[in-house]
């Protein structure tokens, strides 16, 4: 269960008192405070706290004692720009805090993003809840034939079945194990921090992450990317939708330039410029090696 009757009592208190501040406020992202996104079968993405919106991008860009322009297309226009010249500080003025629940082994792939600050759920101090990520049905795959780092046919019947009771015997059966080794019920035991040690990667774990725009704008142009795992691309694309509201005009700029857009290389360039001017480029004279090419005509066609 991702959020409980009493923590959903606990945030919707918070959402009931609402303060006055002199503070800018960014009308967008108002609507997701404190507010639980499911994601996984256990996991959630909520706003704890933000800074900024687009015109403080603009404001700290322009050096402005004041809300900057007024003028929406002159602020998308400066804000484009800066994304486009990778003038990144700008954008570090905004941040935002987010409660994340999700599996160890995607707050390992997660955590390797530096530039953020982080604060774990501790199970040194706290018991764990049986919680554990199993994939659903359409997400169970076989490991891909083409990519090393990916997966590709979807398990069917029999194999399906065999998989899934596995990892949830296993799940249970290392639970169970932990509770039966804390020091609980009279008995000796384990310490929780190492009664911990015989869990899966796929217990969920929770932390407060915050970050700033550039970096998260750099988080999420690598891991809400086609190419990223299944299981964190789905984090992702829920923190971008909030994004979107919360800063409309860094985030259409975002998507442009860098979800959207691509980068070349100097032989890239002089593919295209000897393609325009009619001329049959191949791998073979491209000076590209096939998987360059490949990636090269992914991009162009
Ligand atoms: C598809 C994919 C596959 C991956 N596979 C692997 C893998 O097989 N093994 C593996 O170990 N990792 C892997 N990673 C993780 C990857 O190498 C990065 O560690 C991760 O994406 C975080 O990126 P980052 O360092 O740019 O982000 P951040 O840590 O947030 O850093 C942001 C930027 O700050 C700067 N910076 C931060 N810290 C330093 C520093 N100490 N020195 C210099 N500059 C710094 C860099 O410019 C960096 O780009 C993979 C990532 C992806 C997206």
């Amino acid at each position: 269960m991702p959020i409980t009757p009493d923590q959903q009592a606990e945030i919707d208190a918070l959402r009931a008192q609402p303060t006055q501040t002199l503070r800018a406020t960014a009308p967008g992202i108002e609507g997701h405070l404190y507010k639980a996104y499911e994601v996984l079968d256990h996991g959630f993405v909520r706003v704890i706290d933000y800074m900024g919106d687009d015109s403080a991008i603009v404001q700290a860009a322009r050096v402005s004692y004041g809300a900057g322009t007024k003028h929406v297309s002159n602020d998308a226009g400066l804000i484009r720009y800066l994304m486009r010249h990778w003038h990144s500080t700008p954008f570090e003025m905004c941040e935002i805090k987010l409660h994340v629940k999700l599996p160890v082994f995607v707050a390992r792939q997660w955590i390797r993003h530096r530039t953020a600050n982080v604060n774990e759920y501790s199970a040194r101090y706290s018991i764990l809840d049986r919680e554990f990520y199993i994939p659903a049905p359409e997400h169970l795959a076989a490991q891909s034939t083409v990519n090393n780092q990916g997966r590709g046919e979807v398990l069917q019947g029999e194999e399906a079945e065999r998989v899934l009771r596995l990892l949830r015997d296993d799940a249970m059966r290392s639970y169970d194990h932990y509770e039966q080794m804390l020091s609980q019920d009279g008995q000796q035991g384990l310490a929780r921090e190492l009664a911990r040690m015989n869990l899966p990667a796929n217990v969920y774990t929770q932390w407060y992450w915050k970050t700033d725009l550039h970096n998260l704008f750099h988080f999420l142009r690598l891991r809400a990317d086609a190419h990223a795992q299944y299981e964190i691309r789905v984090y992702a694309e829920a923190i971008a939708a909030i994004v979107a509201d919360w800063v409309p005009l860094a985030h259409a700029a975002f998507e442009d330039y860098r979800m959207g857009g691509a980068t070349l290389s100097a032989k890239a360039l002089d593919c295209i410029r000897r393609m325009i001017r009619g001329e049959q480029v191949t791998q073979e004279t491209s000076g590209m090696s096939k998987g360059e090419w490949r990636e090269f005509e992914g991009i162009i066609r």
